[in-house]
């Protein structure tokens, strides 16, 4: 094995432990919990022994920076975070190969011309508070501190608790243009979520835009009772209308085509086996190609479901990348694929703001946040070789 190709295999082996679920399978790695934290200890130590010098934000991002901050950085990373029973690669595969390729750049005596920092974003997931991509939302202003502070996790637990329990100061979160204005140019590299490149014969894309989506609540009200004692007619029974609705999500879908409309989770109280229960909530998590086309699904699914409440938890644009620095660096690789992403990832948020740009590493099953993601380990490689390159054209 390669001294390079030993540098991503290690940087994923390290972690490897870090919020393994034994239930589930594969991560459960949610914000502030004992393995996010120790995925940042680890980020931290290995940035260090890499000479970066590290940089708390004022949102609960990490950033390690090479040389002095400033203006105009080239900045590079991902996200430590996962859904519940993730894959090893979304989000730490980025993280790695960033830390990977300063290693590599260090090794060959490299210096760089401008700023440059590897980052870490904040519960890019949104698996414990709902809100996806909540480190970059609340740095560029997108997300209302308070309502990120009042945000519970499943526990109840608010987003400010844990903050303070984590050691961050949740009064301080918000919009940040000064960390946002040092940021010249964004690079994000990512397992791709999906089989594009697998179709098309690549190891490295350079992606175009992600879909417009958001995440919704719905919840249906009924009446507790026994599942024994109570009679089928006059039951008011709000899983039956919860079944309804998801079926209806599905139909409304298939019927626009290019939609994807998912529920992925559902709560009943009060939960029993042998207990009719008095209230459901399930989510449903919703993409397009445009604003227009998703908002149409939703108000469909809307009309569609009885529910008694209908709350948008997410929202996210459809996403269209820096079109130069897309063909810029697809060129640049050699003319890697361009494609498209119905995954919403923070370099999205940051596009709108700043020059962003994401590259994908081929995922040979195409699942994701799912144990089995995968990229083998020569894709990785490749991966890390083509952010190297990119970063040694703009640094
Ligand atoms: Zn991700």
């Amino acid at each position: 094995m390669s001294e390079t190709a030993h540098g991503v295999l290690a940087g994923l082996d390290e972690i490897r432990d870090l919020g393994a679920d034994p239930v589930r399978g594969g991560y459960s790695r949610h914000l502030w919990s004992t393995a996010e934290l120790g995925l940042r200890e680890w980020f931290v130590e290995r940035a260090t022994r890499l000479g970066l010098g590290i940089d708390r934000d004022r949102n609960g991002n990490l950033w390690a920076w090479w040389g002095e901050p400033g203006a105009d950085a080239v900045v590079t990373g991902s996200h430590l975070d996962s859904v519940p029973g993730g894959g090893a690669y979304d989000g730490p595969l980025g993280v790695v190969s960033a830390l990977d390729a300063v290693a590599r750049l260090k090794a060959r005596g490299f210096t760089p011309h401008r700023p440059f920092a590897v980052i870490v974003f904040a519960e890019e997931e949104g698996s414990r508070f709902g809100v996806a991509c909540l480190g970059s939302r609340l740095m560029v202003g997108s997300l209302d501190p308070a309502v990120a502070g009042a945000l519970r996790d499943r526990d109840g637990v608010t987003l400010a608790d844990a903050a303070r329990y984590a050691g961050e100061d949740p009064e301080l979160f918000g919009p940040d243009p000064a960390a946002l204005g040092r940021i010249g140019l964004f690079i994000e590299l990512h397992v791709e979520q999906g089989r594009g490149l697998v179709d098309l014969g690549s190891a490295v894309g350079v992606a175009s835009g992600i879909l417009a989506h958001g995440r919704w609540r719905l919840s249906f009200e009924g009446e507790g009772n026994h599942a024994g004692a109570t009679p089928m007619i006059g039951r008011r029974d709000p899983m039956v209308a919860a079944a309804a609705a998801i079926l209806a999500v599905r139909e409304a879908a298939l019927a626009r085509p290019g939609t994807r409309a998912t529920v992925g989770r559902l709560e009943a109280v009060p939960g029993g086996t042998n207990v009719i229960p008095s209230r459901v909530q399930l989510w449903l998590d919703a993409r397009a190609e445009t604003d227009a086309e998703a908002h149409e699904l939703v108000a469909t699914i809307a009309a569609r479901a009885s529910a008694s409440a209908f709350v948008e938890e997410s929202w996210s644009s459809s996403v269209e990348f820096d079109a130069s620095l897309r063909d810029r660096f697809a060129a640049g690789l050699g003319g890697v694929p361009v494609l498209s992403t119905g995954a919403g990832h923070d370099a999205g948020v940051l596009a709108a703001h700043v020059p962003s740009a994401m590259l994908f590493v081929r995922n040979p099953s195409g699942v994701s946040h799912a144990p089995g993601e995968f990229a083998e380990l020569a894709d990785c490689v490749a991966g890390t070789d083509a952010l190297e390159s990119l970063l040694v054209s703009v640094l």
